[in-house]
C-alpha cells in the first residue's frame, strides 16, 4: 500500500470517517490546521498468525492492531474477529474510537485491532492458540498505559481473559489492565457486558423526550441480536417499546404486536442465532428497512444504511448501535428528512465508558457496586448527548457532525498544547 492509497478508497469504511471529518472542518476555525492529524493513523501493525489446527496442520491468519491517536491518553477499542476484517476497516474503526472517545471526554485515544477469522468455523482450542498467538504479536503496542483492547464483533470475555493471561505470562506479573471486558473475577466490571446496549438505551430515551418521540408503544427495529442490540431490545421492550422486527445474520423476524425479547434472547442462547424461533414469522430480510417504525436500531456491521435506504426509510429516530452503519451520503438525506439520527461515536459509547471504569477500577484494584456503575454511566451518558444537542442547535448542524466538532476541539486543542516532537 502506497503511502495514501487508503484515504481514498471509495465506498470504504475509512472512506466514510474521511468525508465525516470533511464536514467538520468548516467549525473548527484556527484549530482547522491541527485537523490532518486525524486523517491518518498514527501507527498500524500487520501480524502474521500461525496456528496450529486441531488436526495437525498450520494455517496462517493476519491480524491488526490500529492506533489511530493517543493524543488524550492511551489507545482504546476493540478486537473484532470476523472473515471480512481488512486494514482499512480496523482504521476506521480505529478512528471512530478517537472521536468517541474525545466526544464522551474519556481520558483515551482510539485504537482497533481484528483477526480475519470466521472464529464460529474453529474450535475452543483452536480459537485459544489464535488469541494467544494475536496477543503474543501486538504484545509490544500494548499496555494499560499504551493501548487496551476489548471484545468487539466476534469476541468475549473468554477472548479478553486469554489476551490478559498471554500479556501477563510474558510481562512476570498478572496485568489485568491490559485489556478490558473481562470476566468479573478476574478484574472485569460489573455492567460492562450490557453497558453498550445500556447506552443505546439512555441515549434514545434522552433523543426522544427531546424530539416529542414517546417511548411507551413506539415501534422499534434492530439489526443485530448480539451484545449491544439484544440488550438494547430488551430495555426499550422494558420500558414499553414494541419490538416488531429483529434482523441477525440468520434470519429476519417481523412480529406486528411485538417480540417477547427474554424467550427470544433465550433462544439465541441456545442457538446462536434466532433463525427457527418462530419460522411462521421470518420475512426476506431486504424487508427490515421497508417497515414502518418510530426508532430503528442498527447494531451489526457497518455500511448498512445506503441513500436508497435513507430516501425511503419510514422512521423518527435512528440510533447507531453499531460502528459507522451508515454513509456519508445517507446522513445528507436523513438529515433533510428530518429524521433524527444518534452518532455511533455517542450511542455505543456505553461500552467503552465501563471499559474506562473497568480500568480505573484495576488500576486501583478496588471495585464497584452494579448500581455504582450504572448511575455513572447514565450520568456521562447524559451529559455527553446533552452537550452534543446543544452544539448541534448552536451550530444549526447534524447530531453526527456536532459530536465531531465537541471531539475534534478536545484532540485538537491537546494535540496543540502538546506540540510537535521533536519540537
Ligand atoms: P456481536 O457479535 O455480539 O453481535 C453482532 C450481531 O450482528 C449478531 O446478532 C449477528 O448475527 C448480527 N449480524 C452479523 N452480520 C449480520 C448481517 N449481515 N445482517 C444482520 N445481522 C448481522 O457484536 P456486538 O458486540 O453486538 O457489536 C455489534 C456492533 O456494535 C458492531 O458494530 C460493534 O463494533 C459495535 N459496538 C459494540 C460494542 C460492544 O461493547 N460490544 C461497543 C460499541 C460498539
Amino acid at each position: 500500500m502506497n503511502q495514501l492509497s487508503y484515504v481514498h478508497q471509495d465506498q470504504s469504511a475509512w472512506n466514510n470517517y474521511l468525508t465525516q471529518l470533511d464536514r467538520v472542518a468548516p467549525y473548527l476555525e484556527d484549530l482547522n490546521d491541527q485537523l490532518d492529524t486525524l486523517k491518518r493513523p498514527k501507527r498500524a501493525m500487520i501480524v502474521n498468525i500461525p496456528v496450529e489446527m486441531d488436526d495437525g496442520t498450520i494455517r496462517h491468519f493476519e491480524g491488526f492492531r490500529v492506533q489511530h491517536s493517543l493524543t488524550r491518553g492511551p489507545g482504546k477499542g476493540g478486537v473484532r474477529f470476523h472473515p471480512c476484517v481488512d486494514l482499512n476497516e480496523v482504521m476506521a474503526l480505529s478512528a471512530w474510537m478517537t472521536i468517541k472517545c474525545a466526544a464522551i471526554d474519556l481520558p483515551f485515544g482510539g485504537a482497533k485491532g481484528g483477526v480475519r477469522v470466521d472464529p464460529s468455523l474453529l474450535s475452543k482450542r483452536e480459537l485459544e492458540r489464535l488469541t494467544r498467538r494475536y496477543t503474543a504479536e501486538i504484545n509490544n503496542i500494548i499496555g494499560p498505559q499504551k493501548d487496551i483492547p476489548a471484545p468487539d464483533v466476534g469476541t468475549n470475555a473468554q477472548v479478553m481473559a486469554w489476551m490478559m493471561d498471554t500479556y501477563s505470562m510474558n510481562a512476570g506479573s498478572t496485568v489485568t489492565g491490559v485489556v478490558t471486558g473481562k470476566p468479573v473475577h478476574l478484574g472485569g466490571s460489573l455492567g460492562r457486558s450490557k453497558a453498550t446496549g445500556r447506552g443505546v438505551f439512555i441515549t434514545g430515551n434522552e433523543i426522544a423526550a427531546k424530539i416529542q418521540l414517546k417511548i411507551q408503544q413506539a415501534k422499534v427495529c434492530v439489526q443485530g441480536f448480539g451484545n449491544v442490540g439484544a440488550e438494547a431490545a430488551y430495555l426499550f421492550a422494558q420500558a414499553g417499546a414494541k419490538i416488531i422486527c429483529i434482523q441477525d445474520h440468520s434470519a429476519t423476524l417481523y412480529q406486528e404486536d411485538g417480540i417477547d425479547i427474554e424467550a427470544l434472547q433465550h433462544y439465541q442462547h441456545t442457538h446462536g442465532k434466532i433463525q427457527g424461533y418462530c419460522p411462521n414469522n421470518e420475512i426476506e430480510s431486504t424487508q427490515f428497512w421497508k417497515i414502518p417504525a418510530e426508532i430503528f436500531i442498527p447494531a451489526a456491521l457497518e455500511n448498512v444504511i445506503s441513500p436508497e435506504i435513507a430516501q425511503s426509510i419510514q422512521t423518527r429516530l435512528i440510533l447507531e448501535g453499531s460502528n459507522g452503519p451508515t454513509l456519508a451520503a445517507a446522513d445528507d438525506i436523513l438529515a433533510k428528512r428530518h429524521i433524527t439520527l444518534v452518532p455511533d461515536v455517542i450511542c455505543n459509547a456505553g461500552g467503552v465508558t465501563v471499559s474506562y471504569f473497568e480500568w480505573v477500577q484495576d488500576l486501583a484494584s478496588f471495585f464497584w457496586s452494579e448500581d455504582e456503575i450504572n448511575q455513572r454511566l447514565d450520568r456521562i451518558m447524559c451529559h455527553a448527548i446533552n452537550t452534543v444537542w446543544d452544539k448541534a442547535l448552536d451550530k444549526n448542524c447534524s447530531l453526527r457532525t456536532a459530536a465531531y466538532i465537541v471531539a475534534c476541539e478536545r484532540i485538537l486543542i491537546a494535540r496543540k498544547e502538546r506540540g510537535t516532537y521533536p519540537g
